[in-house]
C-alpha cells in the first residue's frame, strides 16, 4: 500500500471532518449524530482499502457492478472491520438480489416494483434490509425518486408508503434526496429543509416507521445539509480526490 495514497486521503478526511464539526457546531448537534459515508464509486480498490485504513467505516456505491466487484474483492484485502455498505444510486429491480446480498443499506428506493423485488429476495435470503426512500423533491425528469416536488404528491406519496407495512423484509428507516446542481450551496438549502418537512409529515401520516434517516448533502453541500438535518452525508470527491 503506497504510504501517499493513504496520506492523502488522510489528509482530505481530516479537513471534511473539521467541516462537518463546525457545521454540528453551527446548529448545535452532535458529530456522533451524522454518519458520514464515503462514496468509493469509480475510485480503485488501494483507495478504497485506504480509506478503511484512515478509519472509513461506511462505504457507499452508485452501481450494482461495481458493488458486487469491490465488497468482496476489499474483504480479501483488507483485515480490519469491514465497512458497512450502502448502495446510493438507481437499481433495476432484476439487480434487487445483489443490494440484499451486497449491501446493509439502500439509499435509492425508487419505486414500488423494486421495492417488491427487494422483499421478495430478502425473504428468500432470510434477511431484513434497511432502506431509504429516494424522493425527487426538484420535480427533475431525468432523475430517479418518487416525485415529491409539490405538496400535492405528498398525500399520493404518503399513501403508497404506507403499502410497504406488507413488506416485513424492508425496514423503512428514512429519507434520502440529490440536490440539484447549483453553484452556490446555499441554493441547496430549500431542498434539504423540504426533504426534513416531508419527513415531518410522513411521521404525521405514515406512522410505522420513525423516519430517522435523513441522507442528504455531497461535497459541495453537505455542510449546509448537516445545518438542515442530515444524518447522513454522502461524500465522493473531498475524500478521494
Ligand atoms: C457520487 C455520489 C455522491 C458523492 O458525490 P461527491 O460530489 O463526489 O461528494 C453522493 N451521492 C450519490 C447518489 C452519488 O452518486
Amino acid at each position: 500500500m503506497p504510504d501517499d495514497v493513504v496520506q492523502r486521503i488522510s489528509g482530505n478526511l481530516a479537513r471534511v471532518e473539521e467541516r462537518i464539526a463546525q457545521a454540528c457546531g453551527r446548529v448545535g448537534r452532535a458529530r456522533e449524530d451524522v454518519t458520514l459515508v464515503a462514496v468509493s464509486k469509480m475510485r480503485t480498490l488501494e483507495e478504497t482499502k485506504a480509506a478503511c485504513i484512515c478509519g472509513i467505516r461506511h462505504l457507499g456505491e452508485n452501481r450494482v457492478e461495481e458493488l458486487a466487484d469491490k465488497a468482496p474483492a476489499l474483504a480479501k484485502v483488507w483485515a480490519g472491520v469491514l465497512p458497512v455498505w450502502h448502495m446510493i444510486g438507481h437499481v433495476q429491480s432484476r439487480k434487487a438480489r445483489y443490494v440484499v446480498e451486497l449491501c446493509q443499506m439502500l439509499h435509492s428506493l425508487d419505486t414500488l416494483s423494486l421495492a417488491n423485488r427487494l422483499e421478495n429476495q430478502a425473504a428468500a435470503h432470510n434477511v431484513v434490509l434497511p432502506v431509504l426512500i429516494e424522493c425527487n423533491l426538484a420535480g427533475d425528469v431525468g432523475k430517479y425518486g418518487f416525485m415529491t416536488c409539490d405538496s400535492g404528491s405528498w398525500q399520493g406519496l404518503s399513501r403508497a408508503l404506507n403499502g410497504l407495512i406488507a413488506f416485513p423484509h424492508l425496514l423503512i428507516r428514512g429519507l434520502m434526496t440529490m440536490a440539484p446542481i447549483v453553484s452556490v450551496p446555499e441554493e441547496a438549502r430549500p431542498f434539504f429543509r423540504r426533504l426534513r418537512e416531508l419527513r415531518d409529515y410522513l411521521r404525521k401520516t405514515a406512522p410505522f416507521s420513525d423516519w430517522a434517516e435523513l441522507s442528504m448533502g455531497m461535497t459541495d453541500d453537505f455542510e449546509v445539509a448537516i445545518e438542515e438535518g442530515a444524518t447522513m452525508i454522502r461524500i465522493g470527491r473531498a475524500i478521494f480526490n
